[in-house]
Order: C-alpha cells, then sequence, then structure tokens
C-alpha cells in the first residue's frame, strides 16, 4: 500500500502514537487531533497588468493552551490547507517543547513568489492582514516568516496590522528586520539553533564535528545560513548542497562564497564551479555523518529510508520524515532528531523578538545566541532523559516519540489546569 503523505494525517498518527505511549487522556486526545480554529480567506490583488486576481490563504490557531498562537506564513503553489494544519500542530509542539508561553499556529498563501513583482507581494501580504487582522494580535496569534517569507514581508504586514489598529504593534509580527525591531540574531536562529542541537548531538555520538561531512538539502532561511554556520562555528566539511533545481557535490567540501555566487549568477546552486551535479534524491543518500533535511515535507520515505548512510539526520525542515521512514531509520540506529526540536531556534528568537518589542528594551546578539543556546540544550537533554526514562522501563522510543511525550503532556497539563477537559 502507498504511504500516506498527507501531512495532517502524518501529524495525527504521530499524536496518536505519543498518546498511547504515555497514556494520554481520551478527552484530552480528542481535542488535540484537530485545530481549534481554521481560517480560510480570499485575497483580491490588483496584479501589475491591471487585473485582479484573487489567492486564496488560511490561518490555522491549532491550541492555545499555554498561550497566544505563534507560527511563521508560507507562501507556496502547492499551499493546502492539510499542509497548514500539520504545521500548526506541530509549532504547538514545537513552543510546547521549548517550554515558551505559546500556543501553536501557521499560515499560508497558494501562490508562486517567483512569478511575483514587489508591488504584488506587498499588496497580497497587505490583504492578507485586513482580511485577518481582527483574528491575530501580539496576544491572540504572532505570525512569523517561513518559506518564501522574507523580513521585507514581515515589516509589510506589521505595517498593515499598526494601520487597522490605529498604532504600532511592532509585537504582533516577527521576524521583523531590525529597522523596524526585528531583533538580533533572528535571521539565522532557525539554523543556529539547529547547529546547537547538532553539537550536543555530536557529543553524545561522539562524533567530531570538525571532520565530519554534511550534506544539506535546501538553500533557504534554513540551509543557507546551515551551511554557514557549520563551517563558521565547527569548521565541518560540507560536501552537498540543493535547492528546488538540484544540488551539487564536491568530495572535498563547498566554498560558501561560490555557492553564493552561483546562486545570483545563474539562480541555482547548481551553478557551482567545478562541482558534480547531482538530485535531490542523491543528496539525501550521500555518504555523509550528517545530513541536514532544511527544505520541505515528506523527503525521507519508506522508499528511501534504508538508503540514508548519515549516523545523524538532523531534520532542519518542518515534517520532512515520514512515520513510516521513522520506524526504518530507528530500526537502522540513525539518529534520526525530530523537527520540532531541530528547527526551533526560530520560534524561540521570535519570542524573544516579541519580549524585546513588549518591553521596548533591546538586546545583543551575543545575549540572543547566549539564551538560545541554553534553551535549545535544555530541549535536548529533556529529550534525552525521556528517551533514557523509557529505556529504564524496558521501552526504547526515538526522539521524536520522546519530544511529543513532553509537549503533548505541557499542553494536556496546561488545559487540564484550565478546566478544558
Ligand atoms: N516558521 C518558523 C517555524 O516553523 C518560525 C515561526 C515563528 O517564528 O513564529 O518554526
Amino acid at each position: 500500500m502507498a504511504e500516506e503523505l498527507n501531512p495532517f494525517k502524518i501529524a495525527q498518527e504521530q499524536l496518536d502514537a505519543a498518546a498511547e505511549l504515555m497514556n494520554l487522556d481520551k478527552q484530552a486526545l480528542a481535542i488535540l487531533r484537530e485545530p481549534m480554529r481554521t481560517l480560510i480567506v480570499n485575497i483580491p490583488v490588483k496584479m501589475d497588468d491591471g487585473s485582479t486576481k484573487t489567492f486564496t490563504g488560511f490561518r490555522v490557531q491549532y491550541n492555545d493552551a499555554r498561550g497566544p498562537g505563534k507560527g511563521g506564513i508560507r507562501y507556496h503553489p502547492q499551499e493546502s490547507l492539510d499542509t497548514v494544519k500539520a504545521l500548526a500542530a506541530w509549532m504547538t509542539w514545537k513552543t510546547a517543547l521549548a517550554n515558551i508561553p505559546y500556543g501553536g499556529a501557521k499560515g499560508g498563501i497558494i501562490c508562486d513568489t517567483k512569478t511575483m513583482s514587489e508591488s504584488e507581494l506587498e499588496k497580497i501580504s497587505r490583504g492578507y492582514i485586513r482580511a485577518l487582522g481582527r483574528f491575530i494580535g501580539p496576544d491572540v496569534d504572532i505570525p512569523a516568516p517561513d518559506v518564501y517569507t522574507t523580513p521585507q514581508i514581515m515589516a509589510w504586514m506589521m505595517d498593515e496590522y499598526s494601520k487597522l489598529v490605529g498604532k504600532n504593534e511592532f509585537g504582533t509580527i516577527t521576524g521583523k528586520p531590525l529597522e523596524v525591531w526585528g531583533s538580533e540574531g533572528r535571521s539565522n536562529s532557525t539554523a543556529m539553533g539547529g547547529m546547537y542541537i547538532m553539537r550536543e548531538a555530536a557529543k553524545l555520538k561522539g562524533i567530531d564535528l570538525k571532520n565530519a561531512k554534511i550534506a544539506i538539502q535546501g538553500f533557504g532561511n534554513a540551509g543557507n545560513f546551515a551551511f554557514d554556520l557549520a563551517k563558521r562555528l565547527f569548521g565541518s566539511k560540507i560536501v552537498a548542497i540543493s535547492d528546488s533545481q538540484g544540488g551539487v557535490y564536491l568530495e572535498d567540501g563547498l566554498e560558501y562564497d561560490k555557492l553564493l555566487k552561483a546562486k545570483k549568477e545563474t539562480g541555482s546552486v547548481q551553478g557551482y564551479e567545478g562541482a558534480e551535479k547531482i538530485t535531490n534524491e542523491q543528496l539525501l543518500e550521500s555518504d555523509v555523518d550528517i545530513l541536514i533535511p532544511a527544505a520541505i515535507e515528506n523527503q525521507v520515505t519508506k522508499d528511501n529510508a534504508d538508503k540514508i548512510k548519515a549516523k545523524i539526520l538532523l531534520e532542519l525542515a518542518n515534517g520532512p520524515v515520514t512515520p513510516e521512514a521513522d520506524n526504518i531509520l530507528f530500526e537502522r540506529g540513525v539518529f534520526d532528531l525530530p523537527d520540532f526540536l531541530v528547527n526551533s531556534g526560530g520560534v524561540i528568537v521570535s519570542y524573544f523578538e516579541w519580549v524585546q518589542n513588549i518591553n521596548g528594551y533591546y538586546w545583543d546578539a551575543d545575549d540572543v545566541y547566549a539564551k538560545l543556546d541554553r534553551i535549545m540544550t535544555r530541549s535536548f537533554n529533556d529529550v534525552i532523559n525521556m528517551q533514557k526514562k523509557f529505556e529504564s522501563n524496558g521501552k526504547k522510543i526515538n526522539a521524536r516519540m520522546a519530544a511529543y511525550i513532553i509537549a503533548v503532556d505541557r499542553v494536556a497539563k496546561a488545559m487540564k489546569a484550565r478546566g478544558w477537559y
């Protein structure tokens, strides 16, 4: 039978598996299996050619028992409600695992940013906020960037929201540029957080990062910075990288400057001179110590999980590994660190940005990274300790299930205390 690749079905399947392991109350599970609120909006945009095109946008507010909704907005031609629902669920677990005072939410618009002008992008972004304005806000739901959305887009959105409410509300959107009170360190925070997890995981597995070979899938907000940081912080060798058009491989290690040049001049990392062109599939199966999927969902499936050679799989993307692949990797002893642990650096620094906005008092980058490191390392240790706890009771669970159990327990306890069940 074909593997189910509907992201929301996958998110529910993961939750069900965790619920069983932790003996979660059935009423709590029923609340947590579905989003609290789902919004679908139509956004008319006057295009540059004078025609009006209508786009569909989503915002899913999954659970707010622990605090306001929080999560990014994706602009993607294949965006779907089920994908946004899954991502909103994962945000709920992400903020709970990091133990920051938020619930989970996610947004998306079905659109292809590659075919849109700057002015069309501005209009669609402002239109999204006008459509959703009354359902978001600094203590309701706080959007941020995700796939194909940028700090500039966040600035337009914050501006539109501020106009709607008639005063500056910097804290209603995070991931803003520094000029309008974004946070130091936010731009590479997802990758930076992932690096702290990689450091801890390598320590645990006895892997020397200086001599480690790494492959990264994706060259966006996460993959691009992960490349730069892995080299700069640990001196690791990045032998493979890809974008949506395909990848490149170089045994001696790729150079960041040359990669940026290739991307700028040819539009793809594949323009890197002197490197072997590979497909995204080949990248995932390359002979490396650490594999970092940093693009989109469902990349490691039951069809390629037994071909992964990496010892550590660092899920910087959301949802890159399917449940069937999870089981195969676990049996094969691949140390797979789950997305909502690994990529939580983005939302953690978003939290710092929101705290700074509310207080009007700003921190420097060293301060931000030191605080981020503390939370990431604490979350990693929480997950490892949960695995150990189960193991001492005679049951081995993977890191994803351990992370789920911690996160779901925190959300369920908040719901219980509030009298929701
Ligand atoms: N889009 C990022 C994520 O998936 C960041 C979300 C945020 O900063 O709210 O975690």
